[in-house]
Formats: structure tokens, sequence, C-alpha cells
């Protein structure tokens, strides 16, 4: 793709300036989100638009390893001497209403170049992968939150009904303001319901290109945020909000498409899926435990990933089995859609660019190596007897987070895919969360990251 020229990008600049300065918008935001899963920023009065967009605005090279409780983990390459630029990409520019405006950003070395632990740019570049291959993609994401008071605790017991009416009407203003919020902002919700944890909510946003979809998942996290501090509330994206509870999963759905047929239906393959999808599946399975400290990196991820609480911690695959990590959802009338792949072992804690980027990479490698599709897991695998699971080929993920993260470090393969530059922020931002936090009470690690991850 050509770079606009310098002209037609200042008329562009300018147009959106004049229209923004008249919807009233005072504030442009510009987000990143970093190797620890941080939602991190950048605002500018809306006359320096143009700047922010060009230019970039500066921001230390540490924006990269900064860590789930504040603190910053340096490196050898990573210290208090540098910067970077934080360019806003225009393309995802929108007008939150209020005076306040949005759009992703990207970082890029004051030299112009990208930057490779740009986890943005790592996942456009994932997706131009694919169209060099002749893929196209559809990344939708599923947002599960829970409501907590301002301060992060957990909100007075009212009655609350697994996907029941209650929750509903007990939170209609604020559902309501969120609804508007994304649809004025221009993301399509497609569904809002009560989930099965005590005050938490899910909402999932339409499938779109990869890096679309990301942005809007950032952006609809944004608008959670904002319509919770409304009306006197705020929202956990931890994946474990409370001890003992059911955690906040990140599931994300993808679809391929070669030259406008999809893979995963019409084929001669289980449930229709083509040689290609029965490939791609079979990648996601095989790569999944080298890339999952980028789905399940954060201290408090492990205590989510146990068999019985649908967070996927399986590593199998299995039409619509909610214990499988990769979920099939197969063509027709119930899939308005069409056929795609969902994987569930991911949470709010794992940035959401980086999670795409691993997932969609590992779904081409496994169409450009003819990767075997596994035999489908029919049955909730976390049903086994001890006898039946050491007989079974089905593995529980690993839920000791430190040696997740030691195979990611190790892996030659998520290093391929990724680049090292990513896997290396994300290793030592979690291994900081590691040395700190692992040895804390599971009520103490809850408390302390309930809203880390939060906007
Ligand atoms: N809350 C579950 C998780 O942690 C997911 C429940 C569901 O939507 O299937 O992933
Ligand atoms: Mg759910």
């Amino acid at each position: 793709m050509n770079e606009p020229s310098r002209s037609s990008d200042s008329t562009r600049i300018t147009v959106l300036h004049d229209e923004l300065a008249q919807a009233g918008v005072r504030t442009v935001i510009g987000t990143a989100v970093n190797s620890a899963g941080l939602t991190l920023a950048k605002s500018v009065p809306v006359a320096r638009l143009g700047a922010f967009h060009r230019n970039g605005m500066g921001a230390a090279g540490v924006w990269h390893v900064f860590c789930a409780d504040g603190d910053i983990a340096c490196t050898d390459a990573i210290g208090a001497v540098g910067d970077m630029r934080l360019r806003l990409d225009l393309d995802g520019l929108r007008d939150l209403g209020g005076g306040l405006a949005w759009g992703p950003a990207d970082f890029f070395a004051q030299s112009g170049e990208r930057d490779p632990r740009c986890a943005r740019g790592l996942l456009r570049a994932v997706e131009l992968r694919l169209a060099n291959a002749g893929l196209e993609a559809r990344v939708g994401h599923e947002l599960e939150f829970v409501l907590v008071a301002p301060d992060g605790s957990a909100l007075e017991d009212t009655s609350w009904v697994p996907y029941g009416v209650t929750g509903l009407l007990d939170r209609e203003g604020f559902l309501a303001d969120l609804l508007d919020a994304t649809a004025a902002a221009g993301i399509g919700t497609e569904q809002v319901h009560c989930e099965y944890g005590r005050n938490q909510f899910e909402f999932s946003l339409p499938p779109v290109a990869p890096v679309a979809a990301a942005d809007a998942a950032v952006l609809a996290k944004t608008l959670v945020g904002r319509a919770a501090r409304r009306h006197g509330l705020r929202a956990s994206f931890s994946p474990v909000p409370f001890p003992g509870g059911l955690g906040n999963g990140a599931h994300q759905h993808f679809s391929l498409t070669r030259d406008g047929r999809s893979l995963f239906g019409g084929g001669d393959g289980p449930h229709g899926m083509t040689a290609e999808g029965g490939a791609a599946v079979g990648g996601v399975v095989r790569g999944l435990p080298d890339v999952q400290g980028l789905l399940t990196g954060s201290v408090l991820s492990g205590e989510r990933l146990a068999p019985g609480l649908w967070s996927g911690a399986h590593a199998c695959w299995g039409l619509e089995n909610r214990e499988a990590a990769v979920r099939f959802l197969r063509d027709g009338p119930g899939n308005p859609h069409g056929a795609n792949v969902e994987v569930k072992i991911i949470d709010p804690s794992a940035n959401v660019y980086t999670a795409s980027a691993a997932v969609l990479a590992l779904a081409l490698e496994g169409i450009t190596t003819r990767a075997p599709l596994p035999a489908e897991v029919a049955d909730d695998p976390g049903a086994l007897t001890e006898q039946q699971r050491a007989a079974s080929p089905v593995t529980v993920l690993p839920h000791d987070i430190g040696a997740v993260i030691d195979v990611l470090d190790k892996s030659s393969l998520a290093r391929r895919l990724v680049g090292d530059a990513i896997v290396d922020t994300t290793v030592v931002t979690r291994r900081h969360e590691q040395t700190h936090y692992a040895e804390k009470s599971p009520e103490e690690r809850a408390e302390l990251f309930r809203l880390a991850w939060s906007v």
C-alpha cells in the first residue's frame, strides 16, 4: 500500500480536525496496549490532531515494560534513556461524544521506522502475511467483565441470576449508556448478557479485519470504563476478579476465506471444514503451548484455567465444546456470520493485538505446513475420571504460569511467528509479576490486580 502523499494527508487532517472541532471535540486520546496488557495513552488538544498523527507524541521506551503493578521491568535494551513516537492512526479515529475523540496508535522509532515491539504493528504484519498467502481473516471479540465499586471492592450482594434478566434490569441505565456509546462510536455490538459470575456481563463484537477488530476491542473496553464511571461503578477485566469465582475470558473468534470462500464451511472435512481449514485448526491446537504465555500470561491467568470453568483449559478442539481451548462453530442458520473458530483460553490480561497475531500466525503456519487436524473431542474433557484422563490424549493446558512463560521464552516457534522483541518484552513483564506476586495469597493477588487491566 502506498503512503498517502503529504498534501492529501494534510487535506485529510484539516477536514477531520474541522469535523471534530465542530462537533465539540476538545481532546483526542490515542491508545496503545503494552506487553503486560495495559492500555496506555497520550492525549492532545484537538488542534494537535495533525501532529499526533504525523510526528507522534513522545513515549519513553519503558512504556513497553510497564508492569501490571505500576513498576517498570527494565532490560539491557530498555531503560531510562531513549524515546519513541506514538502515532495516532486516523483510520480508527472516533468521536466518543462529550468533547472526547479516540484513536488507536502505533509505536515508531525516532528515525521513523516501525518499532518491532509494537503489538499493533505485529498484527498488521500478520494480516499482510495472510494476504500474501491469498487469505483474509475476520476476528470477533467477546468482552467479559465484572462490575465492582469504584474502589474495586465487590458490589453489595444483590440477587444474581446467571444469564438472567435481573442483572439487565438492575444495570439497565449502565447497559443502555454502553449500547448508545458503542453505536455512536460505530461498533455494532452483537449482544449483551449477564454471565454466570455474579455481576459479570459479556458483550460481543461483530467480526471485522484483525487490526480493526482489536482496535474495536480496546475502544469497547474504554467505553465500558466510561459508562461504568457515569454510574458510580468500575469494570474489572481481571482474569480472576475474585478468587474462587468464575473468571473473565477474552475469547476471540476467527474465520478465514480464500477468494471469498470460507475455509471452515462447504468442505469435506469434519463439520464442513475444508482441508486448509482443518490444517488451520490443527496449527492452532499444535502451537498453543508455545504461545500460551501471550494468551494467558499474567500472574492471575493460571487460576482461571481449571477444568469446569468453561475457560477452554484443554488443549484440543471440539464442536461447540466450551472446555476445549479451540471451539469450532459450524456453518448453519445458527451462525449468521458463518463457520468460525473460537479460541477460548485467551483472557483480558493479554495484549489483544498480540493474542490475535499469535493465533492467526499459528493458523497460517498450520495451513502452510499442512498440519494434521487432531481427533475431535466431542464430550466434556473436564468430566473424565483420573483413569480416563490418563488414557486420553487430551491434556489440560498448564496453569503454572511461571513455567508457561519459560516455554514462551524458549520457543523458537513463538519467536519466529511474533518476533523476539515482543517475546522478550512479554517475558520480562510477566516474570516481574511472577517474582513479586506468585507467592501471595489468591485473595491478595486478586485484590491487587482487580482493576489492573481496566480502562
Ligand atoms: N467466563 C468464562 C471464561 O473465563 C467463559 C464463559 C463462557 O462464556 O463460556 O472464559
Ligand atoms: Mg461468556
